[in-house]
């Protein structure tokens, strides 16, 4: 059984369509990278398959649940429980340390303290990081914010996680680096990984790539270059 999937999905922001019509599996603990221009969908599929946003038709499930036909509350407990999720690094909180940053999850979610404080110092370390545990994002490296911003997704130890971008913030060094290790605790962990990017070097780290174009899969990208090489 797929991890997540869906079938048909459509989807638009007022009379702006951004999906039209998709439909993919996605395996336990594969890694796949969304790519295609942008505007094509790539941030909408994302969310849909996050369950933030629910489609206008079609459905998306994760294991056996439906997850597009279910309440707001139930997703969002979906996504603090199974999902993490990254956006484009530089997001940690500027007045938390590295180690109060990555606990946060865990404390929202109701853990204790000690309890939330030793899980954070684990996966800074598990990146790396550990050294930094009480330095604060000021005073950190693009790429040191970076794996603690990935630490962070991981804490809760996601069954999927949902990376927007993720080396976007920063330089071509530090970006491998930090996918480099995101990839491998993510398949230490079989954690599946969904991964957007316009970026070659970082899509290449997937198992595979599903291309948007448009608002729809495309299936043959070697056409399209043909055409444009006459
Ligand atoms: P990508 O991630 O590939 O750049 P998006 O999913 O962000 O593509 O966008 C798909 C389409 O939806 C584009 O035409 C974009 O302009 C539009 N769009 C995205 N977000 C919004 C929004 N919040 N409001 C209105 N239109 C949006
Ligand atoms: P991406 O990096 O996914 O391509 P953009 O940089 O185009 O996204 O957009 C940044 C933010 O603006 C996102 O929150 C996106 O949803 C929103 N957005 C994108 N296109 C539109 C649009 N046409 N109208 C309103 N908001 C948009």
């Amino acid at each position: 059984q797929p991890a997540l999937t869906a079938r048909s999905v459509v989807m638009s922001y007022g009379h702006t369509p951004a999906l039209k019509g998709i439909s993919l599996a996605i395996g336990k603990g594969e890694i796949v990278a969304v790519t295609g221009p942008s505007g094509s969908g790539k941030s909408s599929l994302l969310l849909c398959l996050a369950g933030v946003v629910t489609p206008d038709a079609g459905e998306v499930t994760f294991g056996d649940r439906r997850i597009s036909a279910e309440g707001e509350g139930q997703r969002s407990r979906l996504r603090r429980t199974e999902f993490g999720v990254l956006f484009q690094f530089g997001q940690l909180v500027p007045e938390l340390t590295a180690i109060e940053n990555v606990a946060l999850p865990l404390l929202l979610g109701g853990r204790r303290r000690s309890e939330a404080m030793t899980a954070a110092l684990t996966w800074l370390d598990r990146f790396e990081v550990g050294g930094l545990a009480s330095t604060r994002p000021s005073s950190m490296s693009g790429g040191q914010a970076g794996r603690v911003a990935v630490a962070r997704a991981m804490v809760a130890e996601p069954k999927v996680l949902f990376a927007d971008e993720p080396t976007g913030a920063l330089d071509t060094l530090a970006g491998e680096q930090v996918m480099a290790q995101l990839i491998r605790v993510t398949r230490e962990s079989g954690t599946t990984v969904l991964l957007v990017t316009h970026d070659a070097r970082v899509s290449a780290y997937g198992d595979r790539e599903i291309r948007i174009r448009d608002g729809q899969l495309d299936h043959h990208p070697a056409r399209h270059l043909a055409s444009v090489s006459g």
